[in-house]
Parts: structure tokens; C-alpha cells; sequence
């Protein structure tokens, strides 16, 4: 499923509002990610016409049509390829995957990988909540050992991944931890991946209020850190250093920065003898749909 929407003028956040009211049970973690990304957006002053957001499966899975963007609702894991071709083809807009953390590290885990390394100029948030919760609670890549679920009543026997530490060992050039009940913060972090031109990804720590009674609001309050603000973002050492602190505190923040050349321009450089000729405006998409839908 798709959506392209039309030029429009953005006054406040609320006009971000998308198609869809968004049917997540209430208190739900998604909704402070999604209300701050229509605040940064309004702030940034992001053009709608211009910008796409992608989702794949999972009670993350909707949420382009809740945002007023251009949008694919895509497969299962699939967040990031469809993001990478939707850049290629026009490395113009701003494309923003919406995932959650079985639909990116889980189904989605070896595009994930890839992504990072490339340095894909996308965003990718992961609605993290350590679990799935469209499919009734069972244990996720990010559930803690030990954590009982319906698929795991004795308690899950795997440990989990860490999104920050794989983003960083990948070679993402842009990582961060936010947390859903802490919205200013999650605001700045979000705001500052918009503004960076690499491959971004925001891990959100976002309760699932029905069917993970462990990691709640509470839980997390409890549990996390603010990443001081002298840590050097600049150092991959000092960013990894930090995501294996083993304080037993989860660091919230942004960890690593840095540009380099992204995917996009390496592939459309001018200078590479493989260049090929990647550009496909809006007007060219609606002639291919309209060619194959004869
Ligand atoms: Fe949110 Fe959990 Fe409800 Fe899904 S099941 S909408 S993650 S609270």
C-alpha cells in the first residue's frame, strides 16, 4: 500500500495529521514517538510532498498513515531495502523508516546490517518495545534472557541484540538511544538524525503497555542515563565504550556522529565509471504505475 500527498502549507504540527487515526491501545510508547516527530517536523519545517515515510509489519507497520507524508506500507523487514530504492530513485527527499524491533532486527536484521554499512542517506526509528505486541506478546531479538512470554513461559533462553552496539559496529554514521517518556530528548535526537545526510537510526525505548509488564515506563525510568554532555560524539571508541558500559543503566542519547559519503552519492557520482542513471522523478513513477496497471 501507498500514499503521495500533494504540496501543502505547514503551519503547526497538527497539520502533519495523517489519513489514519492511529488504533494503538492506549498509553502506548508509539505515540509520544509519533506526536515528537510531527513536532520536529514542524520545526524543520519538513515539506510533506517531499519526504516519505516507510513501514513494515508490527503495530509500528501503520504508521506512515499517520503522518502526513508520502508513505509505503511495505513486507514484513522489509523497511529499509524499500527506503534504499525510494533514495536511490530520488535522493531528493527525506525517507524515514518506521520499524519496530522484530520488523528491523529480527525478519529485518540482515538489511539492517547492510544499510549501516552502505551509509544509506535514510532514517530509520525503531519503535523498540522488546516485544511483539500485533501478534499477542511473544519474546523479540531486543527481550531481555530470561523474559517470560506466551512463546517463552519458561522465560526466553536467547539474549538480546542491542541496536545501539550493532548500528555502531555496522558503520551506521549516525546512532541514538531515546526513550518514549522523555519526549524533550527524544525531540532533540530525532531532530538532529533529520539533519544528518547518512544513514541514521534512532533505537526508541517505547513500552508496550499491554502486553510487556516488565520494561514499563516506570521500569525504564528506573533504568536509564543521560549521555553527559561532554561525551565526544565524534569518537566510535568512546560511543562504543559507552554502549558497553555495563553500569546497568541504559544510556539515552546520541552516542555516535559523523558524516562521510553517503550511498547515494557514491552510486550517482559523476566520476564513477558504474554510474548509472538512477533518477526518477514523480512523473516517471505515475507513467511505470500506470504502464503496468494496463
Ligand atoms: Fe502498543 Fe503494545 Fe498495544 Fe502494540 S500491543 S499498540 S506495542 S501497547
Amino acid at each position: 500500500m501507498s500514499e503521495i500527498v500533494e504540496k501543502v502549507k505547514i503551519k503547526t504540527f497538527k497539520d502533519y495529521e495523517g489519513y489514519k487515526k492511529p488504533f494503538w491501545c492506549p498509553g502506548c510508547g508509539d505515540f509520544s514517538i509519533l506526536s515528537s516527530l510531527k513536532k520536529v517536523s514542524a520545526d524543520l519545517g519538513i515539506e510533506p510532498s517531499k519526504t516519505v515515510l516507510v513501514s513494515g509489519i508490527g503495530c509500528s507497520g501503520k504508521s506512515y498513515s499517520f503522518f502526513y507524508a508520502n508513505g509505503v506500507h511495505t513486507l514484513h523487514g522489509r523497511v529499509l531495502p524499500v527506503a534504499t530504492g525510494i533514495k536511490l530513485a530520488n535522493p531528493e527527499l527525506l525517507v524515514i523508516g518506521l520499524s519496530g524491533d522484530g520488523d528491523s532486527l529480527a525478519i529485518g536484521g540482515n538489511h539492517f546490517l547492510h544499510t549501516a554499512r552502505r551509509n544509506v542517506g535514510i532514517k530509520l526509528i525503531i519503535m523498540n518495545n522488546q516485544i511483539y505486541g500485533l501478534t499477542k506478546g511473544q519474546f523479540s531479538p531486543t527481550s531481555n534472557h530470561g523474559f517470560v512470554t506466551v512463546s517463552s513461559p519458561y522465560g526466553s533462553v536467547e539474549f538480546p541484540i542491542d541496536p545501539v552496539l550493532i548500528s555502531l559496529s555496522a558503520g551506521a554514521s549516525f546512532v541514538a538511544r531515546g526513550f518514549s517518556g522523555e519526549p524533550n530528548s527524544l525531540m532533540e535526537i530525532l531532530k538532529a538524525a533529520i539533519n544528518h545526510k547518512g544513514f541514521a537510526v534512532v533505537d526508541v525505548l517505547s513500552p508496550c503497555v499491554t502486553y510487556n509488564k516488565i520494561n514499563t515506563y516506570e521500569w525504564y525510568r528506573e533504568n536509564i542515563k543521560f549521555i553527559p554532555d561532554n561525551h565526544d560524539t565524534s569518537d566510535l571508541k568512546s560511543a562504543i565504550l559507552l554502549a558497553i558500559s555495563g553500569d546497568g543503566k541504559i544510556p539515552i542519547g546520541i552516542f555516535y556522529r559523523k558524516e562521510r559519503r553517503t550511498y547515494e552519492e557514491l552510486i550517482l557520482d559523476s566520476n564513477n565509471p558504474c554510474k548509472v542513471d538512477l533518477y526518477c522523478g514523480r512523473d516517471r513513477v505515475i507513467e511505470l504505475i500506470e504502464e503496468l496497471s494496463k
